[in-house]
């Protein structure tokens, strides 16, 4: 295949190739990347090859920092490095005088939490399988948003900033597209980035939709400023239209052949009415079979409603009778539930773990015999750290080649029985964990004490604060088993003001730790996203999960620190559920009996924070017989869970997910 960049830029055409990415993109190279697996993707889109597939979602985390990172031959812009974050720990003299160094790029900024992390990790693996697969999001102009806290009182949201056109590896193209409304067309820019495989031997082109150009007035620009915020309810609908219509404006435009349009969750619901519209009515139901839809939400109130009065005045009539006709819920019949349109036009529905499965089927019997589920994963070639990846390289004599087949990580157990496996495993973990603490130092962590991990979204659902609900039990058990160490991050949606109650709770709490001898120390960091996750969950010793079951539709961070060894220390909901007869930590907490929601959530805090103290204590026990007197025992039950961790990441991958979506969903 000729490799040349004027083939390059006949399939793609990019804004001012001249002036800005001559630099970047030549003869061979596309941001120090091949140009071959490029061509080859858009061929086999371009031509409609057998199985091509479009895949919407309205965020994506790419980890473009951590894993297969562009190089650009402009210095990087200082927006387009992360910036250094405060701590807010009982440490205090370190807060007040340090920050925390990052020294990295950013993170391509459009997505705000797990949903995007398994849409880029999805989208990773798709590359890694040849699949040919187009991805629609959206140019966030202004990110997600950034965290800062003040002082102890909470966290302060504060605008991001991030310059676009010099971020490594992201291209505007010439393709504008119009989206046509009622009263108005928003115009939007196609920008694409490419998501190479791991042996970067194939590409999955990310095609990215942005309202900031000139043709759009001032408040159609900022459309695509900040993900999940927008001024009015109007904004809320148009960012819906813009992913769902405008993705599918954009895909024709590009000349994609696509066989499936999979939906990433309700957000993109409206891609259907952009192509039914194009039918005659008697064509929709062969319209239908076109699309798949995965459902993340497990409470009814997470679901994307709209009144049909807002549709009315801001969607095209025709449009709008084709909504009317497959998405309104309501006694009258008059709200627009994106589930509902996206369930009623698919020809495949389902659910991201067996649990949610089983409630999503409780909360719509209609649609019952229709809900599969397909168990989340997450891409182990980003979130398995650099030394757990070599030392099971050196077994690969066992274990085989894990990095194209993860299921055969189940062949760690075969190393059960070598005592140099289980030391040299150990050591591993002790290695990433000075890594840790090399970059906490000025808040003196300490490499031969537990280490417990909470981060994710703040949510109400997840209970951040449930460890913290009796802090003179934790420093008693700290003097009394051995010291304990708390590592806490997490962003709380600026318009979320009972999440924002409990960041203010945690620092509270961690105002109040103070008097165990230095024995209990907690921090949390700010500013939580990719880079910060990655080094969380692969050098603590317990990855802490504590959702009120069954609202935690998977979750997947505990996916991420069991590919490391990490063990974990979780109430029973989401993908744990399926991972609760294996010996990976402690399972503990309020067990749901499957009954339909009530209308209150009710924390449970009183008895969970009891039984996670309970968990809690068996583990230290247990963590301080692993090494005494620098003498590392070998048999330890801890390595024991340790390899059944890794062992378990053979099937919490997205490999294994992937495949499932091809039988079960895709069809090839
Ligand atoms: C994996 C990940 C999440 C998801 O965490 P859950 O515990 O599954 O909710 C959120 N944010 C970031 C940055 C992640 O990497």
């Amino acid at each position: 295949m000729a490799n040349n960049p004027s083939k390059l830029i006949e399939y793609v055409r990019i804004k001012d190739y001249d002036s800005r990415y001559r630099a970047d993109i030549h003869d061979d190279t596309y941001f120090g990347f091949p140009v071959g697996p490029i061509l080859e993707a858009e061929q086999a889109l371009l031509s409609g090859a057998k199985n091509t597939v479009a895949y919407f979602s309205m965020e994506y985390g790419l980890a473009t920092n951590i894993y297969n990172v562009f190089k650009s031959a402009l210095p990087l812009k200082s927006d387009n490095r992360l910036s250094d974050n405060e701590i807010f720990s009982n440490d205090r003299i370190a807060d007040y005088l340090f920050s925390l160094k990052i020294d990295s790029a950013l993170d391509l900024p459009i997505y705000s939490g797990g949903l995007g992390v398994l849409a880029g990790d999805t989208v990773k693996t798709a590359a890694d399988l040849k699949i040919p697969l187009a991805a629609v999001g959206i140019l966030w102009n202004k990110g997600y948003f950034k965290q800062r806290f003040w002082f102890k009182f909470g966290q302060l949201p504060e605008e991001m900033r991030w310059d676009p056109a010099t971020f490594p590896g992201l291209i505007p193209l010439e393709d504008k597209i119009k989206l046509q409304l009622r009263q108005r067309d928003i115009y939007l820019r196609l920008w694409k980035y490419y998501i190479f495989s791991k042996d970067k031997d194939f590409a999955v082109p990310l095609i990215l939709l942005d309202s900031n150009v000139e043709e759009n007035d001032e408040s159609a620009r900022k459309l695509t400023d900040k993900l999940y915020k927008s001024d009015d309810v109007d904004g809320r609908l148009l960012q819906r239209l813009i992913l769902g219509m405008g993705g599918m404006i954009a895909l024709e435009a590009l000349g994609y052949k696509l066989k499936l349009y999979h939906l990433n969750e309700g957000h993109a619901a409206f891609a259907f009415v952009q192509k039914a519209g194009q039918m005659s009515p008697e064509k929709y139901e062969e319209t239908k079979k076109l699309f798949c839809y995965t459902c993340h939400t497990p409470v009814p109130a997470g679901h994307d409603r709209f009144s049909l009065s807002d549709l009315e005045r801001v969607m095209k009539p025709e449009d709008t009778e084709i909504v009317k006709k497959f998405g309104m819920e309501g006694r009258d019949g008059d709200v627009l539930n994106l589930t509902i349109l996206a369930m009623n036009t698919s020809r495949s529905i389902n659910a991201v773990s067996q649990k949610h499965g089983d409630v999503m089927k409780l909360q719509f019997p209609a649609y019952s015999g229709r809900i599969q589920a397909i168990t989340n994963g997450v891409h182990s070639s980003t979130w398995m750290s650099g030394p757990i990846s070599k030392l099971l390289d050196s077994y690969q004599q066992v274990i085989g080649d894990f990095h194209s087949d993860p299921t055969l990580l189940k062949n760690v157990l075969k190393l059960k029985g070598d005592p140099d496996f289980r030391k040299a495993l150990w050591l591993t973990h002790q290695e990433n964990k000075s890594a840790l603490v090399k970059f906490l130092d000025r808040w003196r962590i300490r490499e031969d004490v537990l280490t417990i991990c909470w981060a994710r979204r703040i949510a109400a659902y997840k209970r951040p604060s449930l460890i913290f609900q009796d802090i003179e039990r934790l420093k008693d058990m700290a003097n009394r088993i051995g010291p304990i160490q708390i590592l806490y991050a997490g962003k709380a949606h600026p318009n979320d003001s009972l999440a924002f109650t409990y960041i203010n709770d945690i620092m509270n709490s961690i105002d109040k730790a103070d008097g165990a001898e230095g024995n209990l120390k907690i921090l949390m960091l700010e500013n939580y996203d990719i880079y910060i996750a990655k080094m969380l969950v692969s050098c603590v010793d317990v990855w802490l999960n504590n959702p009120l079951p069954p609202y935690e539709a998977s979750g997947t961070s505990g996916m991420k620190a069991i590919a490391n060894g990490v063990l974990q220390l979780s109430t029973l909901d989401g993908w744990v559920v399926e991972a609760a007869d294996k010996p990976i930590g402690k399972f503990f907490g309020y067990k749901d009996t499957g009954e339909a929601f009530s209308d209150g959530m009710v924390l449970r805090f009183e008895e969970d924070s009891k039984a996670l103290y309970a968990s809690l204590e068996e583990m230290m026990s247990s963590y301080y017989e692993i090494s005494k007197n620098g003498v590392i025992n070998t048999s330890s039950p801890w390595i024991d869970m340790m390899m059944e961790c890794i062992s378990e990441a053979a099937f919490f991958n997205t490999y294994r997910m992937v495949q499932e979506y091809r039988q079960k969903v895709w069809n090839f």
